[in-house]
């Protein structure tokens, strides 16, 4: 039996799904895939992750709605170079479809199996998904890479129409097919976590669903009150590893609320940058900004990643962080700013503690955040600026409810001293980045 693959990433999800919807076009069956890979997998620090239990609890949900229509999901553990070439080499393969992935290591990863399903005289197709306008779609009028969110979006904007948005017709599409069974013998069992060598680690995900459309309503009101539950809509987990469309969310907000429209455009436009300066991973945009003499003092890296800084919004941030893999977004700059300016610590440490923690971790809109609250990236908040956390707190939890929440000794004796004054802290980073933008390449 001829069949085509197609190999879920970042997508968990059979509905809108433009990678399945086409390769169901294809004519031929459609046999799903997931790869648990080694290469991400083996360098994860701790063997009890949230995130891979979510991933792989929603791989198992996919793959028992597969089996219960009589059909086979693939899972294998491994490096996907080594297990798509097992794959053609055990089945007629004629293509395996995928959705377009934009990070550095994955373009990597899609050269390397496209060089080899190549040999094999396999097609490897990627389809856009995950974002609406991707690498060079959206650019400035001389043609170069937009710098500035406010000129991107307009843009962006200008460009929406309702039917980049409809949805790609792929679980209905998958009702319909043919479902095809493969040998199970040849097939493969499924990894479990166990022999994946992981545990169980579950967290609180908000449900695949749409927030409700009161909280997206309301959603500019709220969105800075971090002590409300349902301030912000909590898509973040569900986009990063596609549990949700991305369509479905920007259908939502574009009928309700333009300001939620807008910041799930800030997703695709670090994707864009991500794409276009993959470098920006790991080092500052601006070659200026790498010369900062950052202090990197590891005991207060501790107090901070602990949140005992002595300062309630960063304590209790850190604190919700670290027992709930989430933090909102306002809460997120004023951790991040604290780190990056009053400690004087690189923006690096700062984004790879988030990577560790966060549920909804993703490359390019944590590096292009870190990015930006350091002052270092293509688009970045101006370098001197340096907000005081005190100031934050009275705006966003006047009446102290989010941070006695997560700091219950506040106002005790067990309660820290600010570990560094703000007009100390805040004029050193100034003088220290200036002089660092003035020092000679
Ligand atoms: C230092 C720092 C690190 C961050 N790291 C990540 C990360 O690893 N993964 C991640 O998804 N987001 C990250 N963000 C962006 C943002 O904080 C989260 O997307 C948001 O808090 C998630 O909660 P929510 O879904 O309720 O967001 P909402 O406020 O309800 O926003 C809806 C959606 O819009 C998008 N969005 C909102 N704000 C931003 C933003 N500033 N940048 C990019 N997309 C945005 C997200 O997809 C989000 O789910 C970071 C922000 C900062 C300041």
């Amino acid at each position: 039996m001829k069949i085509c693959i197609f190999w879920h990433r970042r997508d968990l999800r059979f509905h809108d799904n433009a990678g399945l919807a086409a390769a169901l076009a294809s004519g031929l069956p459609v046999v799903p895939l997931f790869i648990y890979d080694r290469d991400i997998l083996d360098h994860l620090p701790d063997k009890a992750d949230a995130r891979l239990t979510f991933i792989f609890d929603e791989v198992e949900r996919l793959a028992q709605e597969t089996t219960a229509a009589g059909g086979t999901f693939l899972a294998r553990y491994g490096r996907p170079v080594e297990v798509l070439e097992e794959l053609v080499q055990t089945f007629e393969v004629a293509a395996v479809h995928t959705n377009e992935d934009y990070e550095p290591y994955a373009t990597r990863r899609d050269a390397e199996v496209g060089a080899v399903l190549h040999r094999h005289g396999v097609e490897f197709l990627r389809y856009k998904d995950q974002v609406v306008f991707a690498k060079d779609e959206v650019m400035t009028k001389s043609g170069t890479v937009p710098k500035v969110f406010g000129a991107y979006l307009k843009t962006y904007l200008a460009r929406l129409t309702d039917e980049l948005l409809l949805p790609h017709g792929s679980a209905e599409a998958l009702a319909r097919a043919p479902v095809p069974r493969l040998d199970p013998q040849k097939a493969g069992p499924r990894p479990t976590l166990d022999s994946l060598g992981f545990a169980r680690k579950e967290q609180f995900v908000p449900t695949a669903d749409l927030p409700a459309d009161a909280v997206v309503r309301n959603y500019h009101q709220t969105r800075n009150t971090p002590a409300l539950q349902n301030g912000t809509t909590r898509l973040s987990v569900q986009l990063r590893f596609g549990t949700l469309s991305v369509r479905q969310a920007m259908r939502q907000a574009r009928a309700l609320n333009p300001k939620l429209l807008s910041e799930i455009i800030w997703r695709d436009f670090f994707m864009m940058l991500l794409w276009h300066f993959p470098n920006t991973a790991t080092e500052a945009y601006d070659p200026k900004m790498r010369r900062v003499p950052y202090r990197n003092d590891e005991a207060e890296f501790r107090a901070w990643c602990e949140g005992r800084t002595g300062y309630p919004l960063v304590d209790a941030g850190m604190r919700e962080l670290n027992q709930t893999g989430y933090l909102p977004n306002r809460v997120r700059m004023t951790v991040a700013g604290f780190l990056v300016k009053h400690l004087l610590i690189d923006w690096r440490w700062g984004e790879r503690y988030f990577a560790d923690k966060l549920l909804d971790y993703e490359l390019a809109n944590n590096v292009g955040n870190w990015q930006w609250m350091a002052g270092t990236g293509a688009v970045a908040a101006p370098w001197f600026r340096v907000y005081s956390p005190a100031n934050q707190l009275e705006q966003v939890d006047p009446h102290r409810e989010y941070v006695r929440r997560w700091v219950p000794e506040l106002g005790t004796a067990r309660y820290p001293a600010p570990i560094v004054d703000h007009q100390f802290g805040r004029d050193r980073a100034v003088e220290t980045l200036r002089q660092a933008r003035l020092a000679a390449p």
